[in-house]
């Protein structure tokens, strides 16, 4: 049985779904104002391999992962500028388009990083109505109230008659001396309010019309609406980083109960953060690296670029509940991991099948599924895959064999396990290599015609293959006994 380690009762509990056979998970998913980072790509890795792992269980899954497009403001959810606003008031660009950008950017990062695409991908923006009307209800149950256009959560009432604050283990006293004063304070009656409808300042470039004011949801709204709108009024999991406990999710609790009457979420899993040397990567913190540059290795920090595989190797090496340090060093480690992984599922689909099995390869299904069922042991299944390596590659050496049956059973738990739940393309590198290594030997071919050519006084040509592959980016260099080019 799948154990989930639910945070809202810190226990490890048995997996049962609301509805047999069915399960509905919501996580928090990016707002779109600038390129994903390796933030962005733990609760994605970590929540596509608790997805694939359900549908491995044979459960029906519904995941919706929503876009944030409007109604996240710099400072908490409640005060400053929108992020996607202050970006398109940047750039000059319609706030949609800053959208769109960054949608398609992080659909291209999560595809290299081979996370799969959600059942359903919400905007916050595509959904103004219902969370008016989710505002309205909780207005009607009495747990908000009006002030100048804007709607706040009245916390103190509701923490009268609902446990405020129980998922992050804070009390109203501890909110209240965390929280911030800050401008437009004067409008709640307490500091720990937080806004579900918002008032838009004249300068404000998103807003919609409500029953009272112009103006766009709070951020936490646009969760607790879509998230009961696609998967029910209660639902299974619904995921997210550790950073998102509070204020966000302690909000859409809050939310909920205030609406609904009761809580919407069954399981709330949250993973933990990745650092830099001990402090949290983050746009807001200045020291987060892309995807992107990982990916071509541009920032100061990464001694070389990194394949998106390595990345997913990376995260996957730890528990999603255990922070992760991020070092160039740790990454290098990460890919001689990969690497060795890759090598012995290419030495194993070579293998021949013997008579009789004299390695040791019984059991490993076992400790795979064992691992994962113990709130998704990923760091334990790669050990496991590891130790039949050692078999893989005794048999490759012809030191021991394996018969037909044991083949066939260890290439179904590699494709099972490493493939389909952990995500990794262990065929792809070596078929990157290849490319790699045909496409420099063509650059080598065109320089080669170039010294040729120089040789032959056919300036032309030399002077043609030059500038047109410096055009493309190349840098070429002519040395003592011929070229040397770079990207
Ligand atoms: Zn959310």
């Amino acid at each position: 049985m799948l154990e989930i380690y639910n945070s809202l009762t810190r226990l490890k509990e048995t997996f049962k779904p609301l509805h047999e056979g069915h399960v509905g998970m919501y996580v928090c998913g990016p707002t779109v104002y600038g390129d994903a980072h390796l933030g962005h790509a733990r609760p994605a890795i970590t929540f596509d391999l608790l997805y694939r792992y359900l549908q491995y269980l044979g459960y029906k899954v519904r995941y919706v992962r929503n876009i944030t497009d409007v109604g996240h403001l710099e400072h908490d959810a409640d005060e400053g500028e929108d992020k996607i606003a202050k970006k398109a008031r940047l750039e000059q660009l319609e706030p949609m388009e800053v959208v769109q950008f960054y949608t398609n950017r992080y659909h291209r990062d999560m595809a290299a990083l081979n996370v799969l695409p959600p059942s359903i991908e919400p905007h916050a923006s595509g959904h103004i109505i219902e969370q008016i009307a989710f505002v309205q209800k909780i207005l009607d149950r009495g747990y908000a109230y009006v002030s100048n256009g804007s709607v706040y959560m009245d916390v103190e009432k509701y923490a009268k008659d609902y446990p405020y604050g129980k998922l992050s283990g804070r009390n109203l006293n501890d909110i209240v001396t965390e929280t911030r004063e800050l401008d437009g304070q004067d409008e709640k009656k307490h500091s720990y309010d937080f806004a579900l409808w918002k008032k838009a300042a004249p300068e404000h470039i998103m807003h919609w019309p409500s029953p009272w004011s112009e103006g766009f949801p709070g951020w936490h709204m646009e969760c607790s609406t879509m998230g009961t709108k696609y998967l029910g009024e209660k639902f299974d999991i619904h995921g997210g980083g550790l950073d998102l406990i509070f204020p966000h999710h302690e909000a859409e609790i809050a939310q909920s109960c205030a609406a609904l009457g009761h809580e919407s979420v069954h399981y709330w899993m949250h993973n933990n953060m990745i650092t830099i040397a001990g402090k949290k990567m983050g746009k807001s913190y200045n020291n987060f690296i892309t995807l992107e540059q990982f990916f071509s290795g541009n920032h100061p920090l990464l001694s070389k670029p990194f394949g998106p595989m390595v990345i997913r190797f990376f995260i996957l090496q730890a528990h999603y509940r255990s922070t992760v340090d991020f070092s160039s060093e740790a990454l290098e480690a990460a890919e001689k991991g990969l690497q060795r992984m890759q090598e012995a599922y290419a030495r194993l689909l070579k293998l021949q099948a013997a008579k009789e099995t004299t390695v040791e390869v019984a059991g490993l299904r076992q400790r795979c599924q064992e691992a994962m069922d113990d709130d998704l042991n990923s760091p334990f299944v790669i050990a496991a895959l590891f130790d039949s390596v050692k078999a893989i590659n005794t048999v490759h050496d012809g030191k021991g064999t394996i018969n037909e049956a044991d083949l066939k059973e260890l290439k179904d738990v590699w494709q099972t396990f490493a493939i389909d739940i952990l995500g990794l393309r262990l065929e792809e590198q070596g078929a990157g290599d290849e490319k790699l290594k045909a496409f420099g030997g063509a650059i080598d071919l065109l320089l080669s015609i170039r010294l040729q050519a120089k040789q032959n006084k056919d300036w032309a040509t030399s002077d043609k293959i030059r500038n047109e592959l410096t055009a493309l980016g190349f840098q070429i260099k002519d040395t003592k006994d011929g070229f040397e080019w770079s990207i």
